[in-house]
């Protein structure tokens, strides 16, 4: 019987980060749950942190109670009736959403518009040490991981599949000409991401952090600068003279929107891949969009085909985000954790098993 799994009138528990309200988690005891009809229970192996849980955290999005995280590498620890496809012992990687590909949203490619797609279908949440899969997500956006590719490789399936999501919303050419604005986690994975499924294109990294610019360029970028007028220099030299065909704005905020008008070109298209703060309205020069026949595009969240799409170029090895890690913690620390992601000194940090349940304990059942 492990740490973890500890016996309770009956009832194994699990440890989970609880949201308290007013930006405070706290590792708190909760039932194991059982998996039901499809279901299946994963023990966890690793969970990412992600930018929206911080914005949630930071702005009342997370009702006292709730369980954040979204981003699973488990392994299967029982299976529910009628489940076939899944062996205990099996990691897997699953998606917290699934669209219902049936509705007006999801016909018209508005998937992640979906109102079936709200629904979380991890319970109580990814940072647990235990995580139940519900049915339609077991059905659809559950991979089993091949033993070549790591926790830490699997652990970016679902930001990997929101900027493969972007990246295709902006209908990118082959051989397009990039800037990305931001080097933080996900403006990288951006870069790796167009690596990995567009390799034909020439992509530009900018960010005021010039130790992130030399990651940039470490990681593959054709062209890295700090904002202003030495990058749109960057940006034109690989753009044969013009702007960038498309450009993805990691940073969020009208400033930034303004500055990804500005290095696109006549045509171009800028993607919004990030939350603005809240209630913040933009102001540019509206010609900039008629007459020069610009697109502000918006981009939100991934569906399955994007999952799909990303879990092979994961299992290939084209897509190997893994260096992006940087910070490791137990769940005890979530609190730390997050701290350091918040004040931007660490890239991605990931989430192991509290204490408890890293000595293991298979077999309870
Ligand atoms: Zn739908």
């Amino acid at each position: 019987m492990s740490g973890a799994a500890m016996v309770a009138q009956g009832k194994r528990l699990t440890r989970a980060v609880v949201c308290q309200g007013g930006g405070m988690t706290a590792l708190q005891s909760c039932p194991v749950p059982d998996p039901g009809e499809g279901e299946l229970l994963l023990r966890l192996r690793l969970a990412g942190l992600s930018g929206t849980d911080l914005i949630k955290l930071s702005t009342q999005g997370a009702l006292p109670g709730t369980v954040l995280g979204h981003e699973l590498v488990g392994t299967i620890e029982a299976i529910g009736p009628g489940v076939e496809d899944f062996e205990l012992g099996e990691r897997v990687v699953a998606a917290p959403r699934v669209a219902c590909g049936v509705c007006a949203f999801c016909r018209a490619g508005n998937e992640t518009m979906c109102e079936a797609f709200k629904e979380n279908l991890l319970y109580p949440g990814g940072y647990s040490d235990f995580v139940l899969v519900s049915r339609r997500a077991v059905e659809e956006a559950t991979f089993v991981l091949p033993d070549h590719v790591s926790d830490e490789q699997a652990v970016f399936l679902e930001p990997a599949a929101c900027v493969l999501r972007g990246i295709e919303r902006s209908g990118l050419a082959r051989r397009a000409s990039v800037a990305v604005l931001g080097c933080g986690t996900m403006g990288l994975l951006h870069l790796l991401v167009l690596r990995a499924a567009f390799p034909g294109a020439r992509v530009v990294m900018v960010d005021p952090d010039v130790e992130r610019l030399e990651m940039a360029k470490r990681l593959g970028a054709d062209g890295v600068g700090v904002p202003g007028p030495g990058v749109e220099i960057v940006v034109q030299e690989l753009a044969g003279g013009l702007g960038a065909d498309v450009v993805f704005d990691t940073v969020g905020g009208a400033a930034s929107l303004e500055e990804g008008i500005g290095l696109s070109r006549s045509g171009g298209t800028v993607v919004l891949f990030s939350h603005a703060p809240e209630h913040m309205t933009a102001s540019f020069d509206l010609n900039s969009l008629f007459t020069q026949e610009r697109r502000v595009i918006g981009t939100y969240n991934s569906a399955l085909k994007e999952q799909v799409r990303v879990f092979q170029l994961i299992c290939e090895g084209a897509l190997d985000a893994a260096p992006l890690v940087t910070h490791r913690y137990g769940l005890e620390d979530f609190g730390m954790g997050a701290a350091f992601a918040k004040r931007q000194k660490a890239l991605k940090v990931v989430f192991t098993p509290s204490q408890g349940a890293a000595q293991g304990g298979s077999g309870n059942d």
